[in-house]
Order: C-alpha cells, then sequence, then structure tokens
C-alpha cells in the first residue's frame, strides 16, 4: 500500500523535495505512526514548527470550537481572536504592532516592504538597500530568496530582486563597512537555522544594534526559526540584551496551521497606511484562535522553561557523543535547536536513525539539527543518544 501511495505521488506532485520513502498518517506528542503503523520520535517537528506536540488537544480544541463559528471573514472587518494575539504579542514582546500573513516568507516580505516605506514616508529615497547574512535563509519568495545569503536559493531564478548586499556573520566590521547613505535595514536571524545552526558571538548583536543606531538603520530579526520558545526565552533577542525594530515570526506560532506575523515599534508600523499591504487570510479566526491557545499554554505550563532545561540536558548529551566519535567537530545551539556537525555527509546517519524509529534532520549536507517539541522528555533524548551512538559506530 505505501509504495503505491509513493509511486502516486511521484507522479502527481511538484519535484520541489525529495522525500523519505515513508507515509507519515498520525501524531500524538512526540510520536509519528507511518502506513505500516512503524512508530517514530519525531526530533524535525515539522522544521520547528509543532512546538507543543502533534495532535495538541487544546489547540484541536479551540480549533475545532472556531471553526463552528466562524472560518474567515476579509480583513475589511475586525475579528476578535486575531484582535487577542495580536495583543498578547505586542505584550510579551518590544513590539507595538502586528501584521499578520501565512508563512515565513510573507512575514519577511512585509520586513523589506515596511523597510523600505518607511524611509520612503520620510522623503529618503535613496535609501532602499538592506544588509543581510551569508549562510542566512529568509523565505522563497522572489524577495526573500534575494535576502537569502546562499547561492543555491537563488540559482536558475535569476535576475534577483535589486537592493541586497550580504556580509559574513558574526563579523562586524564587515558590517560597518558595508552599512551606507542607502542602507535601510539590516535583516538579520539572531541564531541562523538552516545556515547551520550557527550562534552568534558575545557581544555580537549588541553590535549590530548599536551599528543601526549611529546610522539610523533598521534593524530587522528574523525569528521565523527562533520564536515561540524555541531557543529557551519567548523570543531569541531576549537572551542578548537589546531589542530589533521588526521581527518576523510564523513556524511554531500556531503549531502547525500557516501563520505569519511581521511585528513592529509603533513609529515603524506607522508607514504601513491603508491599502499599502494585505493579505487575504492574513490572521483567519481559524488560525488565530489555535495560535491563542498555542500562546496560552506555553506561558501557563512552564514549556519554555523545561525547553531551556531540557535543552542544556540534550546538549551536553551531545558533547559526551562528540568526545566519543571523532566524525563529530562541533556541538552548538541555544535551548532545543541544536545542531551537530560532522565530517562526514550526515544522509546516511538520518536513514540510520529512522530506520531505527528516530526522525532528525540534516542540513548543509553535514550538519545534524535537532529540533523537536518542546515538550520532548528525557528519557526519549536518551533513547535517540543511545541510537546516535550506535549508528555512529
Ligand atoms: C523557515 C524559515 C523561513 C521561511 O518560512 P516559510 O514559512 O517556509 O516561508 C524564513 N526564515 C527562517 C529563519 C526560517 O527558518
Amino acid at each position: 500500500m505505501t509504495q503505491e501511495i509513493i509511486k502516486k505521488a511521484d507522479q502527481v506532485i511538484a519535484k520541489t523535495y525529495n522525500r523519505f520513502p515513508i507515509v507519515i498518517v498520525k501524531g500524538k506528542g512526540c510520536k509519528l505512526w507511518d502506513t505500516q503503523g512503524k512508530k517514530y520520535t519525531d526530533f524535525v517537528a515539522g522544521i520547528a514548527v509543532c512546538n507543543l506536540g502533534h495532535a495538541h488537544p487544546g489547540v484541536s480544541k479551540a480549533l475545532s470550537r472556531q471553526a463552528d463559528t466562524l472560518f474567515h471573514v476579509s480583513n475589511l472587518y475586525y475579528t476578535i481572536p486575531q484582535i487577542e494575539l495580536a495583543s498578547w504579542l505586542t505584550e510579551k514582546s518590544f513590539a507595538d504592532r502586528v501584521f499578520f500573513c501565512n508563512s515565513g516568507a510573507e512575514a519577511n516580505e512585509a520586513a523589506i516592504k515596511l523597510a523600505r516605506i518607511y524611509f520612503k514616508e520620510k522623503g529618503e529615497n535613496g535609501r532602499y538597500r538592506i544588509i543581510s547574512m551569508e549562510h542566512s535563509f529568509h523565505g522563497r519568495t522572489m524577495a526573500t530568496l534575494s535576502a537569502t545569503g546562499q547561492e543555491k536559493i537563488k540559482k536558475g531564478f535569476e535576475p534577483v530582486l535589486e537592493g541586497f548586499d550580504y556580509v559574513p556573520f558574526n563579523d562586524i566590521g564587515a558590517l560597518l563597512s558595508k552599512i551606507g547613505p542607502s542602507t535601510c535595514a539590516v535583516l538579520i536571524e539572531p541564531i541562523q537555522g538552516e545556515g547551520g545552526v550557527c550562534c552568534p558571538d558575545q557581544g555580537y548583536l549588541k553590535a549590530v544594534r548599536q551599528a543601526c543606531d549611529q546610522t539610523g538603520t533598521l534593524l530587522i530579526f528574523d525569528e521565523i526559526q527562533t520564536g515561540i520558545g524555541r531557543t529557551g526565552k519567548l523570543f531569541a533577542y531576549e537572551h542578548f540584551d537589546m531589542e530589533p525594530d521588526i521581527m518576523t515570526l510564523a513556524k511554531a506560532l500556531a503549531n502547525g496551521l500557516p501563520i505569519g506575523a511581521m511585528l513592529a515599534r509603533e513609529e515603524v508600523a506607522d508607514a504601513f497606511g491603508p491599502g499599502s499591504h494585505a493579505s487575504t487570510f492574513g490572521g483567519t479566526p481559524v488560525v488565530t484562535a489555535a495560535s491563542l491557545e498555542v500562546v496560552r499554554v506555553l506561558s501557563e505550563e512552564n514549556i519554555i522553561d523545561h525547553c531551556k532545561k531540557i535543552g542544556a540536558y540534550f546538549k551536553e548529551k551531545l558533547s559526551w557523543l562528540k568526545d566519543r566519535h571523532e566524525m563529530i567537530e562541533d556541538v552548538r545551539g541555544m535551548g532545543l535547536l541544536l545542531g551537530m556537525k560532522l565530517n562526514i555527509e550526515g544522509d546516511k546517519i538520518v536513514t540510520s536513525c529512522m530506520e531505527k524509529g528516530f526522525l532528525i534532520n540534516c542540513i548543509q549536507g553535514n550538519i545534524l539539527r535537532f529540533i523537536p517539541p518542546l515538550i520532548i522528555e528525557k528519557k526519549e533524548i536518551d533513547a535517540l543518544v543511545v541510537c546516535l551512538d550506535e549508528v555512529l559506530n
């Protein structure tokens, strides 16, 4: 049966992913099941999306309650879950206003547009360039792939959008020499996710903030992967004693329903007026009602604190593996956004783990990334570590 499903898929689905040959049909907490009834412990969580685990009963209930009441109306009207979610996000962050959309790329599109129009409104017409980082990832739309500092993402789609410059991450000198009178914003992931779980050096992000302040440049944090508790704080910027001007969120914000959000300080957000930007589905009642339950559970059930503690435990275990295996070059990350750099290809390791019932992810060819639901327990981590120890042998 599984083979037939996969054969059908390969005839009708666009070939944009190299999929593993399993068909997943059910999830609960940190577990997933395929069509053969095989059970997996999930250390991918839909790429840092299902932070509360699969089929969370509270989120399902909030979703179906809202679905029975009101699915969707246009943003021409007010709806209550959207207002409540925006209130929660602005209360918990530096930001004063929220623009809702449906994905990470769209949130970054909104941030790029806002940064440009902000200076146009001030009459600074030549100030439109955005500096982003090498090895960054900001999405797959034309503007966001243009912002992305990886050639392989742009290849074949040229010409990319005009107005993007790139500097190496963690190199403040390079940033200072690139910021000029035509720069409107610096766009950065506080921890690079897809680029290889790269953490900022001590003091780097504060220095980026300072460089922006000195030149009147906007600072945009792409927290699409790092946000919503993943790094052991609600937003990663909270680790670094500074604040951005604009922040983008998506992935985990509704635990698996499509949502994106662009948050900004009042003075910056003001540059968007009626008609300047829009999204049909942005902040639609069903998705925002589910997201409200996600953030309620996150704050009331100590999930982020658990993530911080269990993440430290997990990282210690990975470091223990590093001492035992020469092919492990580096262990890094914060909270439950952890990476393990190998000096061999990671594909075979991922496949062997899958055979043993563990889903893990490999990026950049040789970096294993561990991004489980934030509710993962010690015994599940211990079991994965035993598996990795065997596989690496
Ligand atoms: C996943 C991701 C995106 C893109 O989000 P989509 O929802 O796939 O468009 C952008 N930036 C970062 C940091 C991401 O991790």
